[in-house]
């Protein structure tokens, strides 16, 4: 027998290997439940799947997992997802990191490089992803960060301080919760941009996120138009801003950021291909 088990033969207690060949959910979520459960690197769980577990660790592992088979995203069941190599807490309340979230990062770091003590600033940043990953990689930034919820900033100050990042948080909606800041060298956002009337927002993850990080409530374009709108009173002139976007949005964004003044106005593509990023440089002021 190549798997060691003898023929016939009945373990009469659950191991991570037959708790898991008995498991609807794919191995690898499997294993970051147990993982999770019984705080171990995924080497150690192969290494030792078979060996008997708790019967309240099993108990454990099947509330977990019909949480995750009622749909619920595995972010919020283990309480954090990997963003820009560095793991961040997450919670019902706060938008869960995306992959595609890091070509906005990646494209700020990019403008930040050689500019000594910038100034930036993210707006609507719910699990701080971005204004953390900026501070941690920008040496001498100084990095301001919103949001409109009290929960998401809870956690973003959590994630600031478990990273050793400085980052200055402010309440509130947009720029209003920013009063008499300016001066900034870049302004970076990842707003809600779903249009209200999209089918996604019942579907998948999204049914388990905020509609408040998700959609504006309207055409999918008013919160990147309150941002683009506002921002030349912010940046310095010659400063830059990037959005992201929807899959369908990059000409809209690009139209609203030449109609307030921009130049050198472009998008960027995902890992995906989709045109999902797109800034300019403030000219005006
Ligand atoms: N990128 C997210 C999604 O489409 C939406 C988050 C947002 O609106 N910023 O799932």
């Amino acid at each position: 027998m190549t798997d060691g088990a003898t023929p016939g033969a009945q373990a009469d207690f659950d191991s991570v290997y037959s708790v898991s060949q008995e498991s609807s959910l794919p191995r690898l979520e499997v294993h970051m439940l147990w993982q999770h459960i019984l705080q171990v690197s995924r080497a150690w769980l192969i290494a030792h799947d078979r060996d008997p577990l708790a019967p309240d660790t099993v108990a454990r592992f099947l509330e977990l997992q019909s949480r995750r088979l009622a749909g619920e995203p595995m972010a919020y069941i283990l309480g954090h997802r990997e963003f820009m190599g560095r793991d961040f807490l997450v919670g019902p309340g706060v938008l869960i990191p995306r992959p595609e979230t890091e070509l906005l990062v990646e494209t700020a770091l990019d403008y930040l490089q050689g500019l000594p003590a910038p100034r930036v600033l993210d707006l609507g940043t719910g699990t701080g992803a971005i204004a953390v990953s900026i501070a941690l990689n920008v040496s001498g930034a100084r990095v301001a960060a919103t949001d409109l919820s009290a929960d998401a900033l809870v956690i973003a100050r959590r994630n600031a301080q478990e990273l050793g990042a400085e980052v200055e948080f402010f309440q509130g909606s947009w720029y209003d919760a920013l009063v008499g800041h300016s001066g900034f060298d870049l302004i970076v956002s990842n707003p809600p941009y779903i249009a209200a009337c999209d089918p996604h927002l019942g579907q998948g993850d999204l049914r388990f996120e905020p509609a408040l990080a998700l959609t504006d409530g309207s055409d999918g374009l008013s919160a990147l138009r309150t941002i683009v709108q506002g921002a030349g009173a912010r940046l310095k002139p010659g400063a830059a801003l990037y959005l992201e976007h929807g899959w369908d949005q990059a000409l809209a964004v690009r139209q609203l950021l030449q109609q307030a003044g921009f130049t050198q106005v472009a998008s960027l593509q995902d890992l995906a291909g989709i045109e999902r990023v797109t800034g300019g440089i403030y000219n005006q002021g």
